[in-house]
């Protein structure tokens, strides 16, 4: 089967930094695929790159078979690719509608309702918040709202970079559970990058584990979780 998301031996990286090297990864439609490593270890560079910045230095990267490798942003994000960034990036001085109808701008000529109210069921939070501006919401609600804008363009592959990062763990709790029933309801394919590798392992099919920009460890959520070099890397307490 043709992987939804096919990275071959991608390198990438700023200037004299090279952040990615030689990396390859394949996401399944249907599948939820956690990256996890140290701080710096250049998770968010993935999937920068994914989304076309910064642009690949060698490598593939293809969408269903069909090569993205080098292409603009909008051009990816058109093909069905949507990121809620780290830090959540939301607008604070707008509302949570004007908020979510910024991620709906990739839908052409279709009606954004039915994909607000999909995000509404998965958050009813912001349904009830709709008129408050973003910059007033709590941490989990303004991460609730950054991924609900990334479902408004209604993509393929959802990328969502640090979700619990700064929440309290039952928020943080509440939002993967939310990642879980997305993908089991509607099949949304995610790739995850999460310093909480306890969690995000738990939450995913298949796990991938970058050091210093290279893949050193692939496997089941679960066959990872009992790696003993993981436990003691990653999951300290666990
Ligand atoms: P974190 O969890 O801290 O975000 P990460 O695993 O996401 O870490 P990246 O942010 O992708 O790691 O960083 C990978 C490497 O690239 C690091 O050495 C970092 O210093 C470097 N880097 C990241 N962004 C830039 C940039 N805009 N310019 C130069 N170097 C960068």
């Amino acid at each position: 089967m043709t992987p939804l998301l096919d990275i071959d031996c991608l390198s990438a990286g700023y200037g004299a930094v090279q952040a990615l090297s030689d990396v390859s990864l394949q996401v399944m439609s249907g599948e939820i695929v956690t990256l996890i490593g140290a701080n710096g270890a250049g998770k968010s560079s993935l999937l920068m790159s994914i989304c076309g910045d910064p642009k690949p230095r060698a490598g593939r990267i293809r969408l269903t078979g069909e090569d993205i490798t080098g292409a603009p942003t909008h051009a990816i994000m058109r093909r069905g690719v949507a990121q809620s960034p780290e830090g959540r990036r939301i607008f604070p001085r707008m509302t949570v509608r004007e908020n979510l109808l910024m991620g709906a701008e990739a839908l052409t000529r279709e009606d954004p309702a039915a994909q607000l109210e999909q995000v509404f069921t998965l958050f009813p939070r912001l349904k009830e918040r709709l008129a408050q501006r973003g910059g007033t919401l709590s941490g989990g609600e303004q991460q609730m709202l950054a991924i609900g804008r990334a479902l408004m363009s209604k993509p393929r592959l959802l990328l969502l970079d640090e979700p619990s990062l700064g929440l309290a763990p039952l928020v943080a709790k509440l939002i993967f559970g939310a990642i879980r029933r997305l993908n089991a309801e509607t099949g949304l394919t995610v790739l995850l990058v999460e310093q909480n590798a306890f969690q995000a392992l738990r939450l995913a099919h298949r796990g991938y584990v970058l050091v210093n920009g290279r893949i050193t460890m692939e496997g089941s959520g679960a066959a990872l979780l009992a790696r003993p070099e993981i436990r003691e890397a990653y999951l300290g307490g666990h």
